[in-house]
């Protein structure tokens, strides 16, 4: 079939995401999606194992969630948010205060994860100020993180496997170390903080799994260390969900299910099933109080053109109320076995060093990184949506993905990996 002429004509002018355009395949020409498929102009319907990088956990094209978005519509699509309140933001904001554990009670919205990571810095950082601290204006991440790719985010991604090694030397750098994985990492990351804690304001972690850094996974053990390591060395801790939140790993939070509660948390992609851009940085009462002033210089002065649209709002509340049934829950269970077994058998292949499952996460990690767009047009013609990424290669399918599609996901990983 002939491309469409649209993506001929536009071809030329979409500058596109994350690769070289001289020698990339060119993209799959999406007609529509509905359900865990996305249907493509030449008629093919390719399962989803990707779902849109993490966000499409309850499908494409839900019913509840697209009523809900077509009724904001009618209502009122967007108003600014300075000066003025709608029920959608209001609703969402106390909604997430009551299923975030702990005091995380006070949310802050924009439109994308890396924008609030930004917030999440911002507050950490006046955070001292407003309490009367000098010399916090530094950052602590770890390696494997991936946290955005916006200046501020890029400093705190893994310098080498974040894409952005380009940059080192132009931004400001941040520390980026060793997770505490166990007593030797623990006592490094002490030593360290020992000598650089005072300049330290927050250290930042995507808690269980480092997504888009190379799908890490770590135990809950390390996040409760690094609980005790804030509070001992007084350090804000940000836990960067939005990869994992939103049921991906199993709970609703990685926090909830670590029982752990940081001082901050940011969200989004699968925060409105999919459909419209939305995030948000969720902070303790801690530090909201020290925002809270007769000063008016110890406000945060932040807010987003788009922050708390009202379409985007009803999309996430639409998405919560899917959430509010539980069933999720049997079904990223049964993704996991479903993973766990089409993904196994790969262990045996050649180039494969590792399979990994976690949640409604399956991984098989690779010696050497894998050309990701050649790789995904061949997965395309096997009928599937799978995009590699560095050495990994792997599934985040929506959590609606019926046992046969699941099947069709896997069972293309071991063909392609075994030619
Ligand atoms: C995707 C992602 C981001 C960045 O979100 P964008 O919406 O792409 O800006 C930040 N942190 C984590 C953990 C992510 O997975």
């Amino acid at each position: 079939m002939q491309a469409p002429t649209w993506l001929t004509e536009g071809a030329p002018h979409v500058w596109r995401p994350y690769c070289q355009m001289k020698t990339a395949p060119a993209p799959l020409p999406v007609a529509r999606t509905e359900g865990c498929r996305i249907i493509l102009e030449d008629g093919r319907a390719l399962v989803d194992g990707i779902a849109s990088w993490w966000t499409a956990c309850h499908g494409y094209n839900h019913p509840h969630i697209r009523a809900a978005v077509q009724a904001q519509l009618e209502r009122a699509p967007h108003v600014m948010f300075g000066g003025l309140a709608h029920e959608p933001a209001y609703r969402l904001a106390s909604r997430l205060a009551k299923l975030l554990p702990g005091d995380l009670d006070h949310v802050f919205f924009a439109e994308s994860g890396s924008v609030s990571v930004e917030i999440a810095m911002k507050m950490a950082l006046q955070f001292w100020i407003n309490r009367g601290v000098s010399g916090r204006t530094r950052f602590l991440s770890f390696l494997g993180g991936y946290h955005g790719d916006t200046l501020a985010t890029m400093t705190i991604c893994d310098p080498e496997e974040g894409m952005h090694s380009l940059f080192s030397g132009v931004l400001p750098a941040q520390h980026v170390v060793a997770l505490p994985v166990d007593d030797a990492s623990e006592a490094g990351l002490r030593a360290y903080l020992q000598e650089n804690g005072p300049e330290i304001a927050a250290m930042l972690v995507e808690p269980r799994v480092q997504g888009a850094g190379g799908m890490l996974f770590h135990d809950d053990e390390v996040l409760r260390r690094l609980r005790a390591i804030a509070d001992e060395f007084e350090i804000l801790l940000v836990f960067d969900e939005i990869f994992t939140g939103f049921g991906r790993t199993g709970d609703l939070f990685a926090c909830e299910g670590a029982g752990v509660v940081p001082d901050i948390i940011t969200l989004s992609k699968a925060l409105t099933g999919g459909t419209l851009p939305l995030s948000c940085a969720v902070a303790s009462r801690r530090i909201f109080e020290t925002f809270w002033s007769d000063r008016a210089d110890a406000a945060l002065m932040h807010g987003p053109t788009y922050m708390a649209n009202p379409l985007a709002c009803a999309a996430a509340n639409a998405t919560l109320d899917l959430f509010e049934d539980g069933s999720w829950r049997g079904r990223v269970a049964a993704i996991a076995e479903g993973l766990r077994a089409g993904l196994e058998p790969c262990r045996g292949l050649p180039g494969v060093v590792d399979v990994r499952v976690l949640g409604a996460i399956g991984v098989v990690e690779m010696q050497a990184p894998v050309p990701a767009g050649e790789l995904s047009r061949r997965f395309a013609e096997l009928g599937v949506w799978v995009r590699p990424m560095g050495r990994v290669v792997y599934l985040t399918p929506p959590f609606v993905v019926s046992a046969e599609e699941l099947d069709r996901l896997t069972g293309a990983i071991r063909t392609l990996l075994s030619s």
